[in-house]
């Protein structure tokens, strides 16, 4: 019975689809017809084939082609970081409330790079200022998490501008200059990374989505930081999702 169904549904299926291909056979025979007698363009032949045949076959095979590349390049594949790992300190973790986000203001960067400036240059005795640097690809992979000192000890930040910030928040750089007109901001590869060490970090630490602020948020007008760029509320929107669950997940619970 559930057979003879399937065959039923699946004949008048094949046999729609078949009527909808003749009738688009049909329009597409008339439209080639008109354009190759009323359009000189179009009948004008290279080699043995009509201009019209060449520019149906260029526009089927990009097509073709292009899709699943466009595709492939856009479902890049997941950054594989072990967050719980890299983010494990040997010493007793402090009770972090806060996490303040930036950006390097510099086009390239690295941990290294921004150790060395911030010690030789600054001359601050404990070296690079945040305690996570994100990549972009220059001087660091793009989306790499690079850990830095003061995480490893658990000491103070020197990024916020502000003390109580230094001492309670946990400051992110990414990699970038996202501050400029033309508007360039984290790549792809940097955000879903900044996601992951978040949704670790309040995880761990019980940081409320209040509390994931940007640097400009310390101190009014004292700096642009993460800069206009930085797509702040397409990342609270993420993080909502994500800490909705998360709190549901924890009632359940
Ligand atoms: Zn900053």
């Amino acid at each position: 019975m559930c057979h003879i169904k399937i065959v039923i549904r699946f004949h008048r299926i094949s046999s729609s689809c078949k009527s909808l291909l003749s009738s688009l056979q049909q329009v597409f025979h008339r439209l080639s017809l008109r354009l190759l007698h009323e359009h000189p363009f179009f009948s004008r032949r290279v080699g043995p084939l009509p201009i019209f045949f060449i520019i149906a076959i260029v526009v089927t095979v990009g097509l073709a082609a292009g899709i699943p590349l466009a595709l492939l390049l856009k479902t890049h594949p997941a950054i594989d970081i072990d967050i719980k790992a890299l983010s494990h300190t040997d010493v007793a973790e402090r009770d972090w409330k806060y996490i303040v986000i930036h950006h390097s203001a510099t086009p390239e960067g690295s941990a290294v790079v921004f150790d060395d400036f911030h010690r030789n240059k600054r001359g601050w005795r404990n070296g690079l200022g945040y305690h996570f640097v994100i990549g972009n690809g220059t001087q660091s992979g793009d989306g790499e998490i690079e850990v830095g000192n003061r995480w490893i000890k658990q000491l103070s930040g020197a990024h916020a501008g502000d003390r109580y910030f230094n001492r309670n928040g946990i400051g992110i750089c990414l990699v970038g200059d996202f501050d400029k007109d033309e508007a360039e901001g984290p790549t792809e590869r940097q955000l879903e990374s900044l996601e992951m060490i978040i949704h670790h970090l309040s995880d761990r630490y019980d940081i409320p989505i209040s509390r994931v602020i940007m640097h400009k948020d310390v101190v009014e007008n004292h700096t642009a930081c993460p800069g206009k760029n930085f797509p702040e509320a397409e990342l609270r929107h993420h993080l909502r999702d994500f800490l909705v669950s998360n709190d549901a997940s924890r009632a359940q619970s």
